[in-house]
């Protein structure tokens, strides 16, 4: 039996993150035992999960429990869930309990052989799990959804007193915005350091996203000089994201950048020195001044 943590919209669907994880976790297993978080009471799931159960706290170590608990009722052998902060820290308390293997952020995984990038992503790795039973987080962009038979289901839920606490959630906050999601956008317009100010990130990045449809990144430099929120970052320690389009403005191009959208399917970017490092990895370098081309980009796309 293989659980999968997945995350639910308030109507009862898959995120976007979730889908592929069910085509991985169904190549390994026939049955699914599906966990989440999401406070919701129906769900859209595919037909091979036989459960779904619904565990609502904000508290890591009931969190924890609710996992073990379903974990030692299925026997399950293999939990899987889409990579993120949250899963990376509630399944690596899970695994420390169980003393299993644990790997994260996987970009591939086949018969027990998976690859991640390591190093700031300038590395490759593949490791082969030698243990039958094993929690893995992969990172969604890298896998493709399959189309599954999805059938509405009752959740049940699973609650428990906490003793201790490991720590717990005070606050979750919920980014309302008509633009797409930064990590499953197709299209990312990501402004750096040259913008200068808000008032011109605002003035220039913004529209040019809202012209092409895209969502909208920034670089750490971008985002510590306030030109635009933290959860915008792309990155080592920001997001992770593998759009068809990534068009980068004002970005030289460091490593712990690069870290975070070496996966983009085509990258443009506009630099006006041709040297920014930036430039090994685009497929379109515009050498030019961003406050006189960008202007120019969004009157061409009206
Ligand atoms: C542990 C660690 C983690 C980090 N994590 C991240 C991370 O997750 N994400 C991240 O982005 N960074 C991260 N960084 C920071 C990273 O090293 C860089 O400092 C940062 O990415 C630089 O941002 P930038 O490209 O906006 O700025 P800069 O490096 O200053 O580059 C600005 C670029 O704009 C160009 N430019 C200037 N003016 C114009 C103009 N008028 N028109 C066109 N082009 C112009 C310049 O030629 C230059 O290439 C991390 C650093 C550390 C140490």
């Amino acid at each position: 039996m293989i659980g999968v943590l997945v995350d639910f919209k308030e109507s009862g669907e898959l995120t976007l993150p979730s889908l592929p994880i069910f085509g991985v976790a169904s190549s390994i297993g026939s049955e699914l035992i599906v966990i989440s978080f999401s406070n919701v009471s129906k769900v859209m799931v595919p037909e091979c999960s036989s459960e779904v159960y619904i565990c609502p706290s904000d508290s890591y170590s009931v969190m924890t429990k609710s996992i073990l608990h379903i974990y030692e009722t299925h026997k399950l052998k293999v939990v899987l869930a889409p990579h993120n902060t949250f899963t990376k820290e509630v399944l690596g308390l899970v695994a420390g309990h169980l003393k299993l293997p644990f790997i994260t952020d996987a970009v591939f995984f086949e018969n027990r052989v998976v690859k991640k990038y390591i190093y700031s992503g300038s590395i490759l790795a593949t490791y082969r799990i030698n243990s039958e039973s094993y929690l893995i987080t992969l990172r969604s962009n890298a896998f493709k959804a399959q189309s599954l038979n999805m059938v509405e289901k009752e959740t049940k839920t699973v609650t428990f007193e906490a003793h201790s606490d490991y720590g717990r959630i005070i606050e979750r906050r919920k980014t309302v915005s008509a633009r797409p999601d930064l990590s499953s956008a197709r299209v990312v317009v990501t402004g750096g350091r040259a913008l200068g100010s808000k008032e011109s990130f605002d003035a220039l990045i913004l529209p040019l996203a809202d012209a092409l449809g895209a969502a909208v990144g920034a670089t750490r430099a971008a985002v510590d000089n306030g030109y635009a929120p933290n959860d915008w970052q792309v990155g080592q320690t920001g997001k992770v994201v593998a759009p068809d389009l990534y068009l980068a403005v004002g970005v030289s191009g460091a490593i712990q950048h690069i870290a975070g959208m070496k996966d983009s399917k085509f990258v443009a970017c506009i630099n006006k020195d041709r040297n920014a490092l930036i430039f090994e990895h685009s497929d379109l370098f515009l050498e030019a001044d961003l406050f006189e081309a960008v202007p120019k980009i969004i009157a061409l796309l009206k």
